[in-house]
Protein backbone atom coordinates (compact mmCIF):
# COMPACT_ATOMS: atom_id res chain seq x y z
CA UNK A 1 0.00 0.00 0.00
CA UNK A 2 1.40 3.41 -0.77
CA UNK A 3 0.36 6.59 1.14
CA UNK A 4 1.33 10.14 0.01
CA UNK A 5 1.29 13.08 2.35
CA UNK A 6 0.58 16.63 1.60
CA UNK A 7 3.03 18.59 3.38
CA UNK A 8 2.24 21.99 5.08
CA UNK A 9 4.02 24.56 2.98
CA UNK A 10 4.35 26.22 6.45
CA UNK A 11 6.54 23.98 8.28
CA UNK A 12 9.29 24.65 5.27
CA UNK A 13 11.88 27.10 5.99
CA UNK A 14 12.20 30.61 4.03
CA UNK A 15 13.18 29.88 -0.06
CA UNK A 16 12.30 26.22 -0.16
CA UNK A 17 9.85 24.37 -1.76
CA UNK A 18 6.46 22.82 -0.66
CA UNK A 19 4.64 20.41 -1.92
CA UNK A 20 6.55 16.81 -3.21
CA UNK A 21 5.22 14.53 -5.91
CA UNK A 22 6.81 11.35 -5.34
CA UNK A 23 5.10 9.60 -2.80
CA UNK A 24 6.58 8.47 0.32
CA UNK A 25 5.82 4.96 0.89
CA UNK A 26 5.41 2.74 4.17
CA UNK A 27 5.52 -0.88 3.18
CA UNK A 28 8.31 -2.56 4.65
CA UNK A 29 11.98 -1.53 2.67
CA UNK A 30 13.36 -4.79 2.70
CA UNK A 31 10.65 -6.75 1.08
CA UNK A 32 11.15 -4.95 -2.11
CA UNK A 33 15.16 -3.86 -1.84
CA UNK A 34 18.04 -5.81 -0.52
CA UNK A 35 20.83 -3.64 1.36
CA UNK A 36 23.95 -4.36 0.53
CA UNK A 37 27.14 -1.90 1.36
CA UNK A 38 27.43 1.25 2.90
CA UNK A 39 28.48 3.75 0.28
CA UNK A 40 28.96 6.91 2.55
CA UNK A 41 27.72 9.07 5.33
CA UNK A 42 27.38 12.50 6.35
CA UNK A 43 25.80 13.96 9.68
CA UNK A 44 22.29 12.59 9.08
CA UNK A 45 22.74 10.43 6.49
CA UNK A 46 23.82 7.15 5.90
CA UNK A 47 23.50 5.66 2.50
CA UNK A 48 23.86 2.02 1.28
CA UNK A 49 23.55 0.16 -1.46
CA UNK A 50 20.94 -1.67 -2.78
CA UNK A 51 19.25 -3.89 -5.29
CA UNK A 52 15.71 -3.53 -6.17
CA UNK A 53 14.34 -7.28 -5.93
CA UNK A 54 11.72 -7.18 -9.06
CA UNK A 55 14.09 -5.38 -11.34
CA UNK A 56 17.63 -6.68 -10.00
CA UNK A 57 18.43 -2.85 -10.40
CA UNK A 58 21.00 -0.70 -8.40
CA UNK A 59 20.18 1.90 -6.80
CA UNK A 60 21.55 4.10 -3.24
CA UNK A 61 19.28 4.13 -0.10
CA UNK A 62 20.11 7.65 1.20
CA UNK A 63 18.38 6.84 5.16
CA UNK A 64 17.89 10.71 6.69
CA UNK A 65 16.87 11.12 10.69
CA UNK A 66 13.40 12.32 11.03
CA UNK A 67 14.69 13.44 14.56
CA UNK A 68 17.82 15.10 15.18
CA UNK A 69 19.24 17.13 18.36
CA UNK A 70 15.14 16.33 19.70
CA UNK A 71 13.98 18.43 16.47
CA UNK A 72 11.69 17.22 13.82
CA UNK A 73 12.99 17.54 10.51
CA UNK A 74 10.87 16.23 8.17
CA UNK A 75 10.07 19.13 6.37
CA UNK A 76 13.84 19.51 5.80
CA UNK A 77 14.32 16.18 4.22
CA UNK A 78 10.96 16.95 1.72
CA UNK A 79 12.68 19.59 0.83
CA UNK A 80 15.23 17.86 -0.19
CA UNK A 81 13.28 15.31 -2.02
CA UNK A 82 11.26 18.69 -3.98
CA UNK A 83 14.79 19.89 -4.83
CA UNK A 84 15.67 16.37 -6.62
CA UNK A 85 12.03 16.51 -8.18
CA UNK A 86 12.70 20.38 -9.64
CA UNK A 87 16.12 19.00 -11.20
CA UNK A 88 14.90 15.81 -12.63
CA UNK A 89 15.65 17.25 -15.94
CA UNK A 90 19.03 18.12 -15.13
CA UNK A 91 20.83 14.79 -16.43
CA UNK A 92 23.67 16.42 -14.01
CA UNK A 93 21.59 16.18 -10.74
CA UNK A 94 21.19 12.33 -9.05
CA UNK A 95 17.76 11.08 -9.89
CA UNK A 96 15.04 10.44 -7.04
CA UNK A 97 13.74 6.93 -7.45
CA UNK A 98 11.65 6.67 -5.02
CA UNK A 99 11.09 7.32 -0.90
CA UNK A 100 10.21 5.23 2.10
CA UNK A 101 9.45 6.26 5.60
CA UNK A 102 10.66 3.64 8.88
CA UNK A 103 10.00 4.53 12.34
CA UNK A 104 13.53 6.90 11.89
CA UNK A 105 13.76 7.26 9.10
CA UNK A 106 12.67 8.75 5.19
CA UNK A 107 14.56 6.40 2.83
CA UNK A 108 15.68 8.35 -0.71
CA UNK A 109 16.00 5.94 -3.70
CA UNK A 110 18.35 7.28 -5.44
CA UNK A 111 20.27 6.56 -8.71
CA UNK A 112 23.24 4.70 -7.99
CA UNK A 113 26.74 6.74 -9.09
CA UNK A 114 28.49 3.55 -8.78
CA UNK A 115 32.37 5.78 -9.62
CA UNK A 116 32.16 7.25 -6.16
CA UNK A 117 33.23 10.87 -5.03
CA UNK A 118 35.56 13.30 -6.95
CA UNK A 119 37.00 13.43 -3.42
CA UNK A 120 39.37 10.64 -4.01
CA UNK A 121 40.59 11.96 -6.74
CA UNK A 122 41.19 15.37 -4.80
CA UNK A 123 43.27 13.32 -2.69
CA UNK A 124 44.90 10.78 -4.55
CA UNK A 125 48.34 10.42 -5.73
CA UNK A 126 47.36 9.87 -9.16
CA UNK A 127 45.99 13.39 -10.27
CA UNK A 128 43.67 12.94 -12.90
CA UNK A 129 44.65 13.98 -16.68
CA UNK A 130 44.09 17.79 -17.18
CA UNK A 131 41.81 16.39 -20.08
CA UNK A 132 39.87 14.94 -17.71
CA UNK A 133 39.61 17.51 -14.91
CA UNK A 134 38.42 19.80 -17.61
CA UNK A 135 35.48 16.97 -18.74
CA UNK A 136 33.90 16.80 -15.02
CA UNK A 137 34.23 20.78 -14.43
CA UNK A 138 32.40 21.18 -17.29
CA UNK A 139 29.95 18.93 -16.61
CA UNK A 140 29.97 20.21 -13.21
CA UNK A 141 29.22 23.80 -14.54
CA UNK A 142 26.30 22.72 -17.06
CA UNK A 143 24.56 21.09 -13.82
CA UNK A 144 25.14 24.21 -11.67
CA UNK A 145 23.73 26.33 -14.78
CA UNK A 146 20.37 24.36 -15.47
CA UNK A 147 20.04 24.16 -11.46
CA UNK A 148 20.55 28.23 -11.26
CA UNK A 149 18.20 28.89 -14.22
CA UNK A 150 15.68 27.53 -12.18
CA UNK A 151 16.97 29.55 -9.28
CA UNK A 152 18.13 27.01 -7.05
CA UNK A 153 21.55 27.29 -5.51
CA UNK A 154 23.35 23.95 -3.74
CA UNK A 155 25.14 25.35 -1.45
CA UNK A 156 27.00 22.27 -0.81
CA UNK A 157 29.16 22.16 -3.68
CA UNK A 158 32.35 20.15 -2.41
CA UNK A 159 34.18 16.86 -3.82
CA UNK A 160 32.21 14.78 -1.69
CA UNK A 161 29.13 15.61 -3.43
CA UNK A 162 30.53 15.25 -6.75
CA UNK A 163 29.95 11.57 -7.76
CA UNK A 164 30.99 10.03 -10.64
CA UNK A 165 28.74 7.37 -12.86
CA UNK A 166 31.41 4.93 -13.38
CA UNK A 167 35.22 4.98 -12.04
CA UNK A 168 36.70 2.79 -15.26
CA UNK A 169 36.50 4.06 -17.55
CA UNK A 170 35.63 7.34 -15.88
CA UNK A 171 32.14 8.51 -15.94
CA UNK A 172 29.78 11.58 -15.95
CA UNK A 173 29.28 13.35 -12.81
CA UNK A 174 26.15 13.45 -10.71
CA UNK A 175 25.60 16.01 -8.56
CA UNK A 176 23.88 15.03 -4.90
CA UNK A 177 22.83 16.06 -1.47
CA UNK A 178 20.65 18.81 -1.78
CA UNK A 179 19.72 19.45 1.49
CA UNK A 180 21.29 22.25 2.14
CA UNK A 181 20.00 23.73 -1.40
CA UNK A 182 17.68 26.91 -1.63
CA UNK A 183 15.33 28.81 -3.90
CA UNK A 184 16.44 32.17 -4.19
CA UNK A 185 13.78 35.23 -5.02
CA UNK A 186 11.28 33.77 -3.20
CA UNK A 187 11.42 34.89 0.20
CA UNK A 188 13.71 38.16 -0.19
CA UNK A 189 17.09 38.25 0.78
CA UNK A 190 18.63 34.62 1.38
CA UNK A 191 21.58 34.65 4.32
CA UNK A 192 22.34 31.76 6.29
CA UNK A 193 25.33 29.70 7.61
CA UNK A 194 26.04 27.08 6.52
CA UNK A 195 28.67 24.48 4.87
CA UNK A 196 31.76 22.90 5.45
CA UNK A 197 34.08 25.87 6.58
CA UNK A 198 36.76 24.82 3.87
CA UNK A 199 34.10 25.14 1.14
CA UNK A 200 32.25 27.85 1.60
CA UNK A 201 32.18 30.99 0.42
CA UNK A 202 33.43 34.69 1.99
CA UNK A 203 29.90 36.03 1.80
CA UNK A 204 28.40 32.60 4.04
CA UNK A 205 30.88 33.28 6.96
CA UNK A 206 30.17 37.41 6.62
CA UNK A 207 26.33 36.61 6.78
CA UNK A 208 25.98 38.88 3.37
CA UNK A 209 23.45 37.67 0.86
CA UNK A 210 23.78 34.45 -0.87
CA UNK A 211 22.89 34.13 -4.91
CA UNK A 212 24.40 31.67 -7.20
CA UNK A 213 27.96 33.27 -7.24
CA UNK A 214 28.06 31.37 -4.50
CA UNK A 215 28.13 28.01 -5.49
CA UNK A 216 30.69 29.35 -8.37
CA UNK A 217 33.19 29.78 -5.23
CA UNK A 218 32.75 26.37 -4.12
CA UNK A 219 33.53 25.69 -8.42
CA UNK A 220 36.76 27.40 -7.88
CA UNK A 221 37.69 25.07 -4.70
CA UNK A 222 36.72 22.29 -6.15
CA UNK A 223 38.76 22.78 -9.43
CA UNK A 224 41.55 24.03 -7.28
CA UNK A 225 41.64 20.64 -5.29
CA UNK A 226 41.54 18.68 -8.60
CA UNK A 227 44.12 20.40 -10.32
CA UNK A 228 46.73 20.95 -7.11
CA UNK A 229 45.73 17.84 -5.26
CA UNK A 230 45.13 19.88 -2.06
CA UNK A 231 42.72 22.33 -0.63
CA UNK A 232 43.03 25.98 -1.20
CA UNK A 233 41.57 27.20 2.20
CA UNK A 234 42.65 24.68 4.64
CA UNK A 235 44.08 25.48 8.09
CA UNK A 236 45.28 23.63 11.07
CA UNK A 237 42.27 24.66 12.44
CA UNK A 238 38.32 26.29 12.05
CA UNK A 239 39.74 29.72 12.61
CA UNK A 240 42.37 29.57 10.59
CA UNK A 241 40.11 27.99 7.66
CA UNK A 242 37.39 30.46 7.87
CA UNK A 243 40.61 33.70 7.94
CA UNK A 244 41.94 32.03 5.14
CA UNK A 245 38.87 32.27 3.17
CA UNK A 246 37.54 35.29 4.25
CA UNK A 247 40.68 36.56 3.48
CA UNK A 248 41.06 34.92 -0.02
CA UNK A 249 44.19 33.63 0.94
CA UNK A 250 45.37 31.22 -1.73
CA UNK A 251 48.54 29.95 -3.10
CA UNK A 252 49.01 29.32 -6.46
CA UNK A 253 52.88 29.41 -6.47
CA UNK A 254 53.22 26.12 -4.05
CA UNK A 255 54.83 22.99 -5.52
CA UNK A 256 51.45 21.38 -6.57
CA UNK A 257 51.02 24.44 -9.10
CA UNK A 258 54.29 23.57 -10.83
CA UNK A 259 52.62 21.51 -13.40
CA UNK A 260 49.77 23.40 -13.93
CA UNK A 261 48.16 25.27 -16.79
CA UNK A 262 48.63 29.02 -17.12
CA UNK A 263 44.84 28.55 -18.23
CA UNK A 264 43.75 26.61 -15.13
CA UNK A 265 45.45 29.34 -12.80
CA UNK A 266 43.00 31.64 -14.66
CA UNK A 267 40.14 29.78 -14.45
CA UNK A 268 40.28 29.35 -10.85
CA UNK A 269 41.49 33.06 -10.21
CA UNK A 270 38.34 34.44 -11.13
CA UNK A 271 36.58 32.48 -8.98
CA UNK A 272 38.42 32.98 -5.84
CA UNK A 273 37.36 36.30 -5.50
CA UNK A 274 35.66 38.21 -2.42
CA UNK A 275 33.15 39.99 -4.28
CA UNK A 276 30.19 37.62 -5.21
CA UNK A 277 29.29 40.13 -7.91
CA UNK A 278 32.98 39.75 -9.46
CA UNK A 279 32.73 36.18 -10.21
CA UNK A 280 31.27 34.47 -13.72
CA UNK A 281 27.73 33.28 -13.70
CA UNK A 282 28.48 28.89 -14.68
CA UNK A 283 27.25 30.48 -18.32
CA UNK A 284 30.45 32.31 -18.83
CA UNK A 285 32.70 30.02 -16.70
CA UNK A 286 31.96 27.57 -19.97
CA UNK A 287 33.18 29.64 -22.24
CA UNK A 288 36.75 29.91 -20.36
CA UNK A 289 38.86 29.28 -22.56
CA UNK A 290 40.51 26.60 -20.19
CA UNK A 291 37.97 24.61 -20.88
CA UNK A 292 38.07 24.35 -24.59
CA UNK A 293 41.78 24.88 -25.44
CA UNK A 294 42.17 21.01 -25.54
CA UNK A 295 39.35 21.11 -28.46
CA UNK A 296 35.43 20.23 -27.70
CA UNK A 297 34.97 16.71 -27.20
CA UNK A 298 32.69 14.67 -28.90
CA UNK A 299 29.67 13.94 -26.01
CA UNK A 300 26.91 16.19 -26.48
CA UNK A 301 26.72 19.39 -24.50
CA UNK A 302 24.44 21.49 -23.00
CA UNK A 303 26.67 24.83 -23.78
CA UNK A 304 28.85 24.59 -27.00
CA UNK A 305 31.91 26.37 -26.74
CA UNK A 306 32.72 29.81 -27.57
CA UNK A 307 32.17 30.37 -31.79
CA UNK A 308 34.41 33.39 -32.03
CA UNK A 309 38.49 32.33 -31.71
CA UNK A 310 38.90 35.43 -29.69
CA UNK A 311 39.06 34.59 -25.62
CA UNK A 312 36.31 37.45 -25.86
CA UNK A 313 35.74 38.74 -21.44
CA UNK A 314 38.64 35.82 -20.78
CA UNK A 315 41.57 37.27 -22.84
CA UNK A 316 44.89 36.72 -21.11
CA UNK A 317 46.85 39.89 -21.51
CA UNK A 318 50.25 38.57 -23.17
CA UNK A 319 52.31 40.47 -20.88
CA UNK A 320 51.30 38.45 -18.26
CA UNK A 321 52.51 35.27 -19.63
CA UNK A 322 55.53 36.83 -20.98
CA UNK A 323 57.02 37.38 -17.54
CA UNK A 324 56.31 33.71 -16.57
CA UNK A 325 59.50 30.96 -16.61
CA UNK A 326 58.46 28.30 -18.98
CA UNK A 327 56.58 30.38 -20.94
CA UNK A 328 55.54 28.70 -24.19
CA UNK A 329 54.73 29.99 -27.37
CA UNK A 330 51.45 30.93 -26.84
CA UNK A 331 49.43 32.70 -23.88
CA UNK A 332 47.54 29.95 -24.13
CA UNK A 333 50.02 27.44 -24.25
CA UNK A 334 49.66 24.63 -21.31
CA UNK A 335 52.19 23.82 -18.82
CA UNK A 336 49.63 20.70 -18.19
CA UNK A 337 50.12 18.16 -15.23
CA UNK A 338 49.90 14.98 -17.59
CA UNK A 339 49.97 15.91 -20.30
CA UNK A 340 51.21 12.56 -21.80
CA UNK A 341 47.71 11.47 -20.35
CA UNK A 342 46.08 13.08 -22.67
CA UNK A 343 46.60 10.46 -25.20
CA UNK A 344 45.07 7.73 -23.08
CA UNK A 345 41.59 7.67 -24.70
CA UNK A 346 40.49 8.99 -21.67
CA UNK A 347 37.73 10.56 -23.59
P1 LIG B 1 24.91 13.97 3.57
O1 LIG B 1 23.78 14.91 3.40
O2 LIG B 1 24.87 13.24 4.87
O3 LIG B 1 26.26 14.57 3.29
P2 LIG B 1 25.04 12.75 0.94
O4 LIG B 1 23.83 12.81 0.11
O5 LIG B 1 26.14 13.69 0.59
O6 LIG B 1 24.67 12.83 2.48
O7 LIG B 1 25.63 11.27 0.91
C1 LIG B 1 26.76 10.90 1.69
C2 LIG B 1 27.75 10.14 0.83
O8 LIG B 1 27.11 8.93 0.34
C3 LIG B 1 28.20 10.87 -0.44
O9 LIG B 1 29.28 11.74 -0.15
C4 LIG B 1 28.60 9.70 -1.33
O10 LIG B 1 29.86 9.19 -0.98
C5 LIG B 1 27.54 8.65 -0.98
N1 LIG B 1 26.38 8.75 -1.91
C6 LIG B 1 25.34 9.62 -1.82
N2 LIG B 1 24.48 9.47 -2.83
C7 LIG B 1 24.97 8.48 -3.61
C8 LIG B 1 24.54 7.89 -4.84
N3 LIG B 1 23.42 8.28 -5.45
N4 LIG B 1 25.30 6.91 -5.38
C9 LIG B 1 26.45 6.52 -4.77
N5 LIG B 1 26.91 7.04 -3.61
C10 LIG B 1 26.19 8.01 -3.02
MG1 LIG C 1 27.11 15.23 1.50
Amino acid sequence: MMSRRRIDSRSCPPGLFGEIQTPIRTEPLDSLYDMTSELGRGKFAVVKKCVEKATGKEFAAKFLRKRRRGRDCRAEIVHEMAVLEAARNNSRVVNLHAAFETDHDIVLLLEYAAGGEIFDHCVSDEPLPERQIIRLIRQMLEGIHLLHQSGVVHLDLKPQNILLTSLSPLGDIKLVDFGLARKLGTAGELREILGTPEYVAPEILNYEPITTATDLWSVGVIAYMLVAGESPFLGEDKQETFLNVSQVNVDYCRDAFSQVSELAVDFIQKLLVKAPEDRPSAAECLSHPWLWHLGPESESSILRPPRERSMGKWAVPPEDCEDKENFLDSPYAKRVRLEEAVGEGCL
